[in-house]
């Protein structure tokens, strides 16, 4: 599934192609692949262009030229957007659910195999709501101080890899990244949080920034279905410390990399190095 890093990677490859460009045709070919009545939908994309490309989390939104209408979409397990500017062959497939077609004939597909993710036109008030509703702080914003890190962990009783993964607490991580996440800050993932100790936080803190942006320069980590928007894996794959390397020695300690259910997700971690 993309995380912040995976799909901050795809964004900044679809701006540089689909800004300022009139779109002169839309197609939904699964009414699934949207949350919107299909007419209204093509509608309001019709003879207009993209103005700007962003990201919330792991929320992608595309900005519509002079509307107060945006695009949220989320990419869940398999979603995916491919640009294909004449060359491509494998696209579309049976599973891409809508073709975005612009003026200089360069088309937008959005595929997706398990078909949990969408496409959906809010006004840019639906928007607000839907974010503050659903999303936490996103690290690698203003918004993410220690302070506020601080307070999210306040009350919590859970164990850290499940505050890390809560996107209504912290947005954007997923299971790979919270288990490096948890190596690189020496900590258990199955660790209580009220048990964490202040310096424990602030490796917590710090790891979160630098984990997430190593993987964005590294153009995210592929496993599965996971290819960016230029039909490429990602790099940060043998960046990872932990997470698929069960069984594995430790970089750090030759300690073999113990793999466990937690809330029932896999979970990796070095039993002599983490705490
Ligand atoms: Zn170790």
């Amino acid at each position: 599934m993309p995380e912040l890093p995976e799909v901050e990677t795809i964004r900044r490859d679809l701006q540089n192609k689909i800004l300022d460009k009139e779109i002169s045709q839309v197609e939904v070919k699964k009414e699934s692949a949207i949350k919107n009545e299909i007419e209204k939908f093509k509608q309001v994309l019709s003879g207009e262009s993209f103005s700007d490309l962003n990201r919330e989390a792991k929320l992608l939104v595309f900005d519509i030229e002079d509307s107060d209408q945006v695009i949220l979409s989320h990419l869940r397990m398999t979603g995916k957007y491919v640009y294909d500017s004449g060359t491509e062959t494998e696209f579309p497939t049976k599973h891409t659910g809508v073709i975005i077609t612009f003026e200089n004939k360069d088309k937008l597909y959005f595929d997706d195999i398990r078909t949990f993710g969408y496409m959906q036109i809010v006004t840019e008030k639906q928007k607000e709501d839907i974010l503050s509703k659903k999303l936490g702080i996103e690290p690698l914003t203003d918004s993410f101080t220690l302070e506020n890190f601080q307070r999210v962990l306040e009350n919590r009783r859970t164990n850290i890899k499940n505050l890390l993964t809560n996107q209504q607490a912290i947005a954007g991580i997923g299971n790979i990244y919270a288990d490096e996440i948890c190596f690189e800050s020496k900590i258990k993932p199955d660790r209580k949080v009220p048990t964490l100790e202040d310096n424990e936080i602030e490796e917590l803190y710090e790891n979160i920034e630098q984990v997430l942006q190593k993987a964005i320069d590294y153009r995210g980590t592929t496993f599965r279905d996971y290819i960016d928007t230029a039909g490429e894996s990602g790099n940060f794959k043998k960046e990872l410390k932990v997470y698929n390397r069960e069984e594995k020695p430790c970089y750090d300690c030759k300690t073999l990399i113990n793999k466990v259910k937690l809330s029932g997700r896999g979970t990796h971690f070095c039993s002599n190095c983490q705490q």
